[in-house]
């Protein structure tokens, strides 16, 4: 039984960083306790000088990681430094070195994620990433570790919080994307270029992770169908609130019989779903099991201290394997299920358009519809004078189908205009 300190190196000392390193000062005695031996900081690395030590001893700054994570007596490396290099290298080499790691970035165990594992298996050590996606809320462990005996189908919802505080404030205040944006980036929720966020390559990386470990199968980044929020205007906020629903970037990783499907879109969530609720900047994921059910998660899914909750309890599982002499965090050999292409994938879609105010026009548009094999569940008719806008609801369709009829009503005389769609969520499998 071990009993001397755990070294712990942290990489990285910005948001997260710095919360990560206030907790394990301030928290020693208690994370001892849980452990069963003392955690000490065995230094920590920066990119430049600083005059701000956040109150830590000045001795442990390093600006030379490469150099802590291999000395050969660290324990864990945390790595909160973001982006793929020089994380990636500095995480294998800590690994080779014998220290177990933890890390918050989702982009690196999105693209790399598979090869990490192979490494830390190698080397006997743990990998963990609970902070990567959702922040503050715990997901990566329950579909690991309490639904293992269970068959998870579906997981949804929302994995980002600045797009959803931005179509929340265009759903409540009526604004604009770049106004609701403006205000985001102002209150800390978006970052200067927040490309990243709306267009929805965030919400990618972690459905990439999810659907990996919710189904064991290689997904990579590149697998995520991914539409952003950049082009959701007043007026489909105005439309969803006419179906009695509202607008959410949505991150979906599915099993079907078909294979895994994972994609980031806008759709209408249901005013009545849970996933409607979810306000603000807070994350909220539905996963759906066999045995199970419906369990849904909810919570911070930023921030300094919320992430560096989720990075400490990472922290603390694998010190505790430490002591323990074992490792935990390895996935099963990934199996090569069937990647669904976008164009099959099904959901219930919500197209309007404006129409001719004439009579057959109606049948004219059911009839393009119906030509597709897609079935109508609602249509309205707003008569705007000479011409009229219909907004119509389809059954479950696949994209290829609805793409299909989208170009036979662009080629009808009576329809005027057409707005791009949008898919409706909806409950149960392949909807
Ligand atoms: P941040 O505030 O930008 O902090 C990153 C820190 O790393 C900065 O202090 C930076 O130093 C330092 N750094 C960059 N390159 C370095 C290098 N080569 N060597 C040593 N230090 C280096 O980022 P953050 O928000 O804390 O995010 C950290 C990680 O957590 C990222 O992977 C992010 O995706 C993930 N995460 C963050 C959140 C959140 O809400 N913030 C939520 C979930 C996950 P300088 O200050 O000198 O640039």
């Amino acid at each position: 039984m071990r009993l001397t300190p755990l070294r712990v190196a942290l990489l990285g000392l910005g948001s997260v960083g710095s919360e990560v390193a206030r907790l394990l000062v301030s928290r020693r005695d208690e994370l001892a306790a849980r452990i069963g031996v003392p955690v000490e900081l065995a230094g920590i690395a920066v990119r430049r000088p600083r005059p701000e030590t956040h109150g830590l001893d000045p001795a442990l700054f390093t600006l030379d990681p490469a150099r802590l994570v291999a000395r050969g007596d660290i324990d864990v490396v945390v790595e909160l430094i973001g982006g793929i290099e020089p994380a990636k290298s500095l995480l294998t080499s800590g690994m080779e070195a014998g220290a177990s790691v933890v890390t918050a970035n989702k982009a690196l165990i999105a693209t790399d994620g598979a090869e990490l594992h192979e490494i830390a298996h190698k080397h006997g050590v743990d990998l963990a990433y609970e902070a990567a996606v959702a922040g503050a809320v715990p997901l990566l462990r329950p579909l690991r570790e309490s639904l293992a005996g269970d068959r998870v189908h579906r997981v949804a919802g929302i994995v980002n919080g600045t797009t959803n505080y931005i179509l929340d404030r265009m759903t409540t205040s009526g604004g604009t994307f770049r106004t609701a944006l403006a205000e985001a980036q102002r209150l800390g929720y978006a970052e200067a270029d927040p490309t990243a966020d709306v267009e929805g390559h965030d919400a990618a990386a972690k459905v990439a992770i999810l659907a990996r470990l919710a189904f064991g199968t290689r997904v990579s980044l590149d697998d995520v169908h991914c539409e952003g929020i950049s082009a959701v205007t007043p007026a489909d906020i105005a439309h969803a609130a006419d179906e009695n629903a509202v607008i959410k970037l949505l991150g979906v990783a599915e099993r079907t019989d078909a294979g895994v499907s994972a994609r980031v879109l806008p759709a209408l969530v249901p005013a009545d779903h849970p996933l409607a609720a979810v306000r603000g900047a807070y994350n909220g994921i539905f996963v759906e099991a066999e045995a199970a059910g419906e369990l849904m998660f909810h919570g911070q899914g930023a921030g300094g201290a919320p992430t560096a909750s989720a990075v400490l309890g990472d922290l603390v599982a694998v010190c505790r394997n430490r002591v323990a002499g074992t490792t935990e965090h390895h996935q099963p050999p990934a199996a090569d299920l069937r990647l669904i292409p976008m164009d099959e994938v099904g959901a219930r879609h919500c197209l309007s358009m404006l129409v001719t105010n004439r009579p057959g026009v109606l049948s004219e548009v059911a009839a393009a519809f119906g030509a597709h094999g897609v079935s109508l569940v609602t249509i309205r008719q707003d008569v705007l004078g000479a011409e009229a806008t219909l907004t119509v609801t389809t059954e479950t369709a696949t994209d290829a189908a609805i793409g299909a009829v989208v170009k036979d009503l662009r080629s009808l005389e009576s329809v005027r205009g057409l707005n791009r769609g949008i898919r409706i969520f909806g409950a149960g499998r392949g909807r």
